[in-house]
């Protein structure tokens, strides 16, 4: 029980205020975002040992994490090892098979345990089935299962365990009523859904699977709900009226200065929007086209049509050698209009950077081009009309927010090659309306791609050798800036000294990496772009977007280190002019478990050369919001929402929301301001207006 009175605790009680929590355990929790009785309940597991299906001890799965159900058959007692280590060890077993289990220094683990009954341990099975082992397993009895069949296991931190974590939440369950319920009660009867509080002590202490089901569906669908809720509002602030009505333009002057013909699918999607930049509503679209569809030209219509029409663009890009790429490409597209590019990174001297946002504040700049940074210092355009975002999933909401704020909501034009499932749309961006670019230029063949051993590096490096002899380049892409510890990635810096330079000897090699300094990478990119250097070894900075066509084998070392969507991308960096291109991807990995998983993955990366089903097979690989980083945009909750199996929920949450701020006057009715509260806490920082209306 709480030391506190009970009619004293709130859901912002300090987590100090608990029994056994003192003030060093008080900053671990803090170390886990956890302050306050709400975040401790709030903290919900990671998963549950699932104590009510033991295997018995000839069925128990070997290697892996499992409940085995046996009989204490032998207690010999404990005993010590040389070097002063302490053993116990009992056997136990069953009607087929015994099994050995001892404890490492933990004198008390067999004191309870009694002769001739039954228990449930919880470890790792090893050894053959003649003498199978288990090592330090947890134990519980008969009893204590029946009570609490499933076992939460909590995200923890150093000094925090999960079960020290559970002891906490356990006291608090009987007080789980705390919480607000954000949910109006029409809607838990609609879908079905627990209350809060019975949701909150049923997704810590399950009785059953289907339980802790029901228990997870309710509190994802709550958190999905405030976040849906959250990007309406943010979009309807100033009713999504753009700042920045255009006259509808005619792209053909464009067009015709190009030394190409667009392709059909780049002329469909600049009609699309232009025809959005004619609304009155801020356009909010996303142009998806795999790696050298040709986005940026699209995105280079746009923006002559927003400069033709009286207002500035803006570029975003995510690293700063892409920014100087597109500042350069740009201004060869919009100069002969008269049109002037910008370009603003962080690591310019500090009067260039004056006179740039000195020209960016008075209209002199016409497009500006630069990373996120754009947003968040202190820029300041003149009429800011469009804002166009390459190559980044994770500009959201906020961002989109903030956005706003510089200008009197412009039009979003989003970029990606990686192709987002409706239902993460939504999650990230609310309602997005999408163009397709599904038509690549002309003349493209797709890149040859092998996978290769480590071993067969030297005739690697001889085929390096006789492409650049042919005049070509080559990219070596390396996953580490600095040697690990064990020494298992190939470094980039180590690499470029030891391998690189010495097996082309007599050719150009360049260095390139996150950690040079912003003059140093330009200088780099510029020599290897005039072809003054014909091999690149980097990291990946050069993933996504960079464009030298001269360039025509990409070399990736560690393959088995990247995911599919990133091993796509880098090879889109070969091939883009008329020679076809070759990636060739190197691993390492010996043969154990999670390397011929890698092996699978490189292998469907040589068969396919369409970024789409590569990057659904990754989201399926690994968890979306690594690869998308959508996690910064919700709560804890969000981590749980799985796209496919929670899709209904998605959508339903999506729809409520418009509903509720259609029609539930901004959720001022008395039944809805608790769902208000929960949303300007979640999005306190960008409504300034305290749980405004
Ligand atoms: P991505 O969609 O990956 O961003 P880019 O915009 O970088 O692709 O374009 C890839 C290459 O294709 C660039 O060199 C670009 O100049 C060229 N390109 C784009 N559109 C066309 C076209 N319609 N015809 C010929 N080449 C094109
Ligand atoms: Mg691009």
């Amino acid at each position: 029980m709480p030391t506190e009175n009970r009619t004293t605790l709130t859901p912002d009680t300090p987590v100090r205020y608990l029994k056994g929590v003192g003030p060093k355990t008080a900053e671990r929790f803090e170390k886990l975002g956890i302050v306050t009785l709400a975040d401790l309940l709030c903290h919900y597991p990671r998963r549950y040992i699932d104590f009510s299906k033991p295997y018995s001890i000839a069925e128990a799965p070997a290697d892996t994490e499992c409940v085995v159900k046996a009989e204490v058959f032998a207690k010999p007692g404990g005993r010590i090892l040389p070097g002063g280590r302490r053993m116990e060890r009992i056997t136990a077993g069953d009607d087929v098979a015994s099994l050995e289990i001892t404890w490492f220094n933990n004198p008390y683990a067999t004191q309870k345990l009694q002769l001739g009954q039954e228990y449930y341990f919880q470890g790792i099975v090893t050894g053959g089935m003649l003498r199978r082992q288990m090592v330090n397993p947890q134990v519980r009895t008969a009893e204590q299962i029946q009570a609490a069949p499933f076992e939460a296991v909590y995200p923890q931190t150093e000094g925090l365990s999960s079960s020290a974590i559970s002891r906490c939440i356990r006291q608090l369950l009987p007080h789980a009523e705390l919480l607000p319920d954000p949910l109006p009660p029409e809607m838990l009867q609609k879908y079905r859904l627990l209350p809060k509080a019975e949701a909150v002590r049923a997704i810590h202490c399950p009785a059953t699977e289907e339980q802790a089901a029901a228990a997870r569906r309710r509190l994802i669908y709550e958190e999905l709900l405030v976040l849906q809720l959250g990007i309406g509002r943010m979009r309807s602030r100033g009713a999504a009226v753009t700042g920045a009505p255009m006259r509808r333009a005619d792209p053909s002057p464009f067009w015709q200065s190009l030394p190409f013909a667009p392709t059909g699918a780049q002329r469909r999607a600049v009609e699309e929007i232009l025809n959005d930049m004619a609304c009155d509503t801020a356009m909010n679209r996303l142009l998806q086209g795999d790696v050298g569809s040709g986005k940026t030209l699209v995105a280079a219509a746009a923006i002559w049509a927003c400069i033709r029409a009286g207002y500035q663009a803006a570029l975003l890009a995510p690293t700063e050698i892409l920014a100087a790429q597109h500042a350069e490409g740009l201004n060869r597209l919009l100069a002969p209009f008269g049109m002037r590019v910008a370009l603003l990174t962080g690591g310019m001297k500090a009067a260039a950077r004056r006179t740039t946002l000195a020209a960016i504040r008075s209209d002199e700049a016409d497009l500006v081009v630069g990373t996120h940074a754009i947003l968040s210092e202190g820029v300041e355009f003149a009429r800011l009309g469009l804002a166009v975002v390459d190559e980044q999933h994770r500009f959201g909401v906020r961002q989109r927010g903030m956005l706003a704020e510089k200008a009197a909501n412009p039009h979003l034009l989003v970029m990606s090659a990686t192709p987002i499932p409706r239902t993460l749309g939504l999650l990230i961006y609310g309602d997005l309306d999408i163009s397709i670019l599904d038509e690549l230029p002309p003349g493209r063949k797709p890149v040859k791609t092998r996978c290769i051993t480590g071993k067969k590096r030297r005739d690697l490096y001889g085929f390096l050798d006789r492409e650049i002899g042919a005049g070509r380049q080559v990219y070596i892409v390396c996953p580490a800036i600095e040697d690990t510890p064990d020494g298992g990635l190939n470094a980039v810096k180590s690499y470029y000294e030891d391998i690189a330079k010495a097996l082309l000897p007599d050719r150009r090699v360049g260095l390139m990496h996150g950690k040079l300094k912003p003059k140093e990478k330009a200088a780099v990119m510029d020599d290897f772009k005039a072809g003054r250097l014909d091999a690149l070894v980097s990291t990946t900075v050069i993933e996504v977007g960079v464009d030298v066509p001269n360039a025509t084998v990409m070399v990736i070392e560690n393959g088995e280190r990247f995911g599919l969507a990133a091993l796509h991308q880098l090879r889109g960096r070969v091939g883009r002019g008329s020679v076809s291109g070759t990636c060739l991807v190197m691993t390492h990995s010996k043969g154990n478990g999670g390397a011929s998983a890698a092996q699978d993955r490189l292998q469907s990366l040589e068969k396919t050369s369409d970024g789409f089903p590569l990057a659904q097979m990754d989201l399926r690989l690994r968890h979306e919001g690594e690869i998308l980083g959508y996690r910064q945009h919700g709560g804890v909750t969000l981590r749980f929402v799985d796209l496919d199996a929670d899709e209904d929920l998605i959508e339903w949450a999506h729809l409520d929301a418009v509903e509720l701020l259609r029609y539930a006057c901004n959720l001022d009715s008395v039944a809805t301001r608790p769902l208000r509260e929960a949303v300007a806490m979640r999005y306190r920082h960008i409504f300034k207006e305290v749980s405004g209306g």
